[in-house]
């Protein structure tokens, strides 16, 4: 899902429960401790609100579109029929996040651009995918999996499924095709689905995608089972990485140029700024499987 927003993709915590899940992590998590552990920490642990984004929210109400539009028979899969979504799926998320309103402004013609923006992602993937032709078997599909005690667990976009169980797991992003830069994390974030279906489903996945709708431009990649099993020993090995964090309590920075998007750079050493002092329990929080294994707007990447 949409790194940024995504996250209209955020777990909701009370989806956990009952079940108690001694340790849980999502790509989203496991993405921000890869880029920088203080990172991981100012989100897991301190908790420290991050500013939505008005492209942010058009990527929460792109998403909310293009799982609604798969309601309609397949004729009626249109363009229009996409549009005129947005209006009803705005409405929708103002209702439960009202904050939202505020992102917009009072202005008309920000307000129009930013819907017109919305109707230009619409059509792009209308340029990418038929929707008449798609029968998707599952869409925003929460899964996750166990591996060795730790709870692998997040939402997917789109689940296609061709006759032979030939599973194609697709995700949308509603930023441009990544530079290298971002390439590498995206890829980890549709490797980590693909792991969590072979190891829920025991059908590994036979395509990967990610429909950019920035530039309108489709990534494939088809995984195979070392691959898999590479991302498995890359995420039990971070899960180990994040217990020691946590049991030292030294969350280092690690400056790169994705710092250039995060929220937290006048708190953060590298920018000269101090850390607040660790909560009382952080040992605890930074473990906690409902903040490990979650999703959230933070997600920074882009939805
Ligand atoms: S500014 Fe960079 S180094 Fe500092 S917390 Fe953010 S991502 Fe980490």
């Amino acid at each position: 899902m949409t790194e940024a927003a995504q996250d209209q993709h955020a777990v909701p915590e009370h989806d956990v429960e009952p079940r108690q899940l001694r340790a849980a992590l999502s790509p989203s998590r496991a993405g921000d401790f890869m880029q920088c552990p203080l990172l991981y920490r100012f989100r897991v642990v301190d908790r420290i609100p991050e500013e939505p984004s008005a492209a942010a929210a058009r990527g929460t109400l792109v998403h909310a579109v293009l799982e609604r539009i798969f309601d309609a028979p397949p004729a009626e899969r249109t363009i229009e029929a996409a549009t005129e979504l947005l209006g009803p799926q705005w409405q929708r998320m103002l209702e439960r996040e009202p904050v939202l309103a505020e992102l917009l402004g009072d202005d008309p013609e920000e307000r129009a651009t930013w819907f017109a923006e919305a109707t230009a992602l619409l059509r792009r993937w209308f340029t990418l995918e038929d929707p008449t032709r798609l029968e998707p078997a599952e869409r925003e599909l929460y899964v996750e999996a166990e591996i060795d005690g730790l709870t692998l667990r997040g939402y997917v976009d789109r689940l296609d499924e061709a006759p032979g169980q030939l599973l194609r797991v697709v995700d949308y992003k509603t930023g441009r095709s990544p530079s290298e830069l971002f390439e590498a994390k995206a890829l980890f974030q549709m490797k980590f689905y693909a792991l969590v279906l072979w190891r829920s489903r025991g059908v590994l996945p036979r395509m990967l995608q990610l429909v950019y709708l920035g530039n309108g431009e489709l990534v494939r990649y088809e995984p195979d089972e070392s691959d898999l099993l590479a991302t498995e020993r890359k995420v039990k090995a971070l899960w180990a990485a994040i217990e020691r964090a946590a049991t030292t309590g030294d969350w280092r920075p690690r400056r790169s140029r994705l710092c250039d998007w995060c929220d937290h750079q006048s708190r953060c050493p590298e920018f000269g700024g101090t850390p607040p002092p660790l909560p009382e329990h952080a040992v605890q929080l930074a473990l906690d499987p409902v903040r490990a294994g979650g999703t959230s707007p933070a997600d920074g990447d882009d939805n």
